[in-house]
This record gives C-alpha cells, sequence and structure tokens, in this order.
C-alpha cells in the first residue's frame, strides 16, 4: 500500500490546480492527518462535530477544518469557534443556528447548501425548488455570519457511471444558473473517491477524498 503522502501526490497531479481537496480523514487517527499536514495538506473534512473537535484541539491551528456530515441544531455551538465551512446546509433553522453561532464568536462561517441529487431515499439535502426558494427568502439577507458559496452534492453509490454523470450534471446546472445572481457562489463541492473524475468533468470545483488518501475506514471500533 502506498503512503498518505504519495496517495495525496498522486491526486493533488490529477486535479486541475483550481479544483480544491479536502482530504476526507474520518474515523483516523490524528497520526494520519499529520502525515498529510507534513505532505502539505491544510483541508480537512470531517463528518462527527465531536472528531472534529478532539483532533481540531490536538492539530495544528492552520488547519482549515470543513463539516461534511449531515449537521445537528444542537451541535452547531461546538465547531463554531474554529470550523471554515459546513457543507451539508439543508435548511433555514440551520442556517440561523450557524449565524448565531458564528455572531457570537464573532465569525463568518461558509456554508453550502446540500441538494438531494441521488436516487437513494436515506440521502439528506433540498430539492432544486427548495434551495432556490431558501436562496430568494428575505430572512436569508438578514444573516451576517454566514456566507452562502456554493452547492454540496452525493451521487448515488453505484457502479453506473451513466447514472452518476446525470446526477452531477443535475447539480452542476443547478449552480450555473445560481452563479448568475450570485457573485459568491463559487464552489461546487462534488466528487468521493470513486467518482471525483467525473464529478471533475462536469464542474466540481472542490472534491472530497477519503479513502483514497487514507485507505479503506474501519467501522467496527
Ligand atoms: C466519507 C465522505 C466522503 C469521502 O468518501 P470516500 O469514498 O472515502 O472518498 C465524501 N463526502 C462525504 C459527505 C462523506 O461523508
Amino acid at each position: 500500500m502506498n503512503s498518505i503522502e504519495e496517495n495525496l501526490k498522486e491526486i493533488q497531479n490529477t486535479i486541475p490546480e483550481k479544483v480544491t481537496l479536502v482530504a476526507v480523514s474520518k474515523t483516523k487517527p490524528v497520526s494520519d492527518l499529520m502525515e498529510a499536514y507534513q505532505a502539505g495538506q491544510r483541508v480537512f473534512g470531517e463528518n462527527k462535530i465531536q472528531e472534529m473537535t478532539q483532533k481540531w484541539e490536538e492539530l495544528p491551528k492552520d488547519i482549515i477544518w470543513h463539516m461534511i456530515g449531515h449537521v445537528q441544531t444542537n451541535k452547531v455551538k461546538y465547531m463554531a469557534p474554529y470550523v471554515d465551512t459546513i457543507h451539508a446546509v439543508d435548511s433555514l433553522k440551520l442556517l440561523k443556528e450557524i449565524n448565531k453561532q458564528a455572531a457570537k464568536n464573532d465569525r463568518i462561517i461558509n456554508c453550502f447548501l446540500q441538494i438531494k441529487i441521488a436516487k437513494e431515499d436515506s440521502k439528506f439535502g433540498l430539492s432544486e425548488t427548495d434551495a432556490i426558494a431558501l436562496l430568494n427568502s428575505e430572512e436569508i439577507k438578514s444573516l451576517a455570519n454566514v456566507k452562502i458559496k456554493g452547492l454540496m452534492g452525493m451521487a448515488t453509490f453505484t457502479d453506473n457511471t451513466e447514472q452518476i454523470i446525470k446526477e452531477f450534471k443535475k447539480i452542476q446546472s443547478l449552480y450555473n444558473q445560481l452563479t448568475v445572481d450570485n457573485p459568491e457562489f463559487k464552489i461546487l463541492s462534488i466528487g468521493m473517491s470513486g467518482d471525483y473524475k467525473l464529478a471533475i468533468d462536469c464542474g466540481s470545483t472542490m472534491v472530497r477524498i477519503g479513502s483514497s488518501i487514507f485507505g479503506a475506514r474501519n467501522y467496527s471500533h
């Protein structure tokens, strides 16, 4: 097996310079994150707030932390002091809480709206119509401590390339439509280990890659 550093270099070499790599380090020990850090990686993604906060406490403070998992409103306060970007915003209620906690910490937190593109029911996210309605709502204008900077989506977990491309094209088209009126909209967060090349072909500007960097995850402990 290749080292974390070799994996990172290999991925960095295959993605265009304008695409940001989020190293998804969920379930991995801080020693693995440190290895990636020493290889130059600064943007890390986690999906559990408690785990991310523990790692934030232990690791160098110039790491840029992205919360990529589903967020419960009552836990936003734990990451508000340091989180850079929250990928899976799917309601006005959550956005308001992020704004409130960001304000308490005198910060601005970047947010992406999660769009439901997969066929599976289990995936969270907004429909296109609900995302547009949310962005056009009066209430959103008063939220001074959040910046909605783009969209995030997860394709169906399948070998069917056509299906994945269809889903990525759907979110790409919504993204292109929204950038017209929204100069702050700059990021399309699509693509994981199995599908990031397809995602880049569909306009991804940010890929979230875990297992191809750190190896397969072991959830048994
Ligand atoms: C775990 C996870 C990833 C990374 O998945 P890999 O297949 O290991 O690259 C990306 N995005 C989200 C939202 C995740 O939860």
